[in-house]
């Protein structure tokens, strides 16, 4: 029988590449329920195609629009968080994508834990936020996470089984594991003189030289805190200490990340910067499916070449490394900093360069403290970006 799938952020990048695999394997699943913010135009034909069982909008507004466009149709509209937690939680679903992008991901993707599916995940900043409270919660309620960032299921694939199938609790250096290496492209202003990154626009930053994303993300592989996201992702998902884990610069985004053994092997993973592999590979774990993206053809293939990533070009990417290493209360300082910082650079009201300054204003303003439950985490996030509005007044171009 399929499976059925609920899909968390179906309109976003993420979102649209897990339809399209389902797409392609119409045999393997069906869609139980998508949801999405406001764009109610992408709903109606993702609804139209795929005729789930319901459709989720976080705006009361935008569900009724969508409500009136569906006639006709078997799907249900409903609006709000909880209704995007009770369909990710739903005794009928088998796996959840969670493709939501920042904090406002992290209750529905808890839900679909916490009711124990299977958890595709793609949404980041719900891990940076919660760290080790997730990852209790991942076994506690005997649900699957499979990595979709496509660095960490890269390393995924490069891992033992054993390794894989106790993620986030393994002993790396038990498994014959020196360590894990993650690859980053530097993004699009990766050659730019130092001194033109302060004028950097929106759409300029938007440009990634190799993938196709959201605007945020985008906007975080400028500055490298994508990467820092990913680096403090890693550790919780892979257990890492600090000496397992390192970053490497590589342009071409073909490797998209290794592990190194101790035995002096490094198993890489490479293919296409195509993110319907990595989420194939989650949804038919440890199978393999069609995805759609083509074989890489090694005889088109230019050089791949190799680097340290440069604090200056990138202050964001050491704030996260820090923050990691800090302890919880920093990495959810550094990330609603960011979000906040990121939104007000693609509103014109900032500048490229002043992402940086605030995120390391708030993780200097925010005092060291425990968070022991995801109450108290969304309560520091909150608290954080009420002052990274005012810091976001303080470097106001407007
Ligand atoms: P996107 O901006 O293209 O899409 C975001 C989705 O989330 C949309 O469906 C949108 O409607 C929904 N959404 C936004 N704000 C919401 C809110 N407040 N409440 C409910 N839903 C909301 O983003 P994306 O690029 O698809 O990224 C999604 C997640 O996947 C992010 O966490 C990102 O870091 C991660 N990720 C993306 C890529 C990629 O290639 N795009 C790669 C790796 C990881
Ligand atoms: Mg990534």
């Amino acid at each position: 029988m399929s499976k059925q799938v609920t899909v968390l952020g179906a309109t976003g990048s993420i979102g649209q590449n897990t339809l399209a695999v389902v797409k392609e394997n119409p045999e393997l699943f069906s869609v139980y329920a998508v949801t999405a913010q406001q764009n109610v135009a992408d709903m109606v034909e993702i609804c139209q195609t795929f005729k789930p069982q319901f459709a989720v909008m976080t705006d009361a507004s935008a569900a009724t629009e969508l409500r009136a466009r569906l006639t006709g149709l078997p799907t249900e509209v409903l609006a709000g968080t909880e209704a995007m937690a009770d369909v990710a939680s739903a005794p009928e679903v088998d796996f959840v994508m969670a493709a939501i992008v920042g904090a406002a991901g992290l209750l529905p993707t808890m839900a679909a834990v916490r009711a124990g599916k299977r958890v595709l995940l793609a949404n980041k900043e719900a891990l940076v936020m919660t760290g080790q409270l997730f990852m209790d919660a991942v076994v506690k309620h005997n649900a699957e996470l499979l990595p979709i960032d496509s660095e960490h299921n890269a390393i995924f694939q490069c891992l033992p089984a054993d390794v894989q199938q106790q993620l986030g609790r393994s002993d790396l250096a038990a498994a014959g594991i020196r360590q894990i290496m993650l690859t980053g492209s530097g993004g699009p202003f990766r050659n730019l003189p130092l001194d033109q990154l302060a004028e950097q626009t929106p759409a300029a930053a938007c440009a990634h030289p190799n993938w196709s994303m959201g605007r945020k993300i985008s906007v975080d592989s400028a500055t490298m805190l994508n990467k820092g996201l990913e680096y403090i992702e890693a550790r919780w998902l892979f257990n890492c200490q600090r000496e397992q884990l390192q970053v490497v610069l590589h342009p071409q985004s073909v490797i998209h990340s290794m592990v190194s053994y101790t035995d002096g092997s490094v198993i890489a993973q490479l293919g296409q910067p195509d993110m319907r592999t990595p989420i194939a590979y989650g949804m038919s774990y440890p199978a393999r499916i069609r995805s759609g993206v083509d074989a890489l053809d090694f005889m088109s293939l230019g050089e791949l070449t190799f680097a340290e990533a440069d604090p200056a070009r990138y202050p964001c990417l050491q704030l996260a490394i820090d923050a990691c290493w800090e302890g919880q209360w920093a990495t959810t300082t550094l990330n609603a900093a960011n979000e906040v910082a990121v939104a007000a650079f693609l509103d014109g009201r900032i500048r490229f360069t002043d992402i940086s300054r605030i995120v390391a204003d708030l993780l200097a303003k925010i005092s060291p403290q425990q968070l022991n439950s995801v109450a108290e985490v969304l309560s520091l996030d909150e608290q954080v970006r009420a002052y990274s509005q005012e810091q976001v007044e303080h470097y106001s171009l407007c």
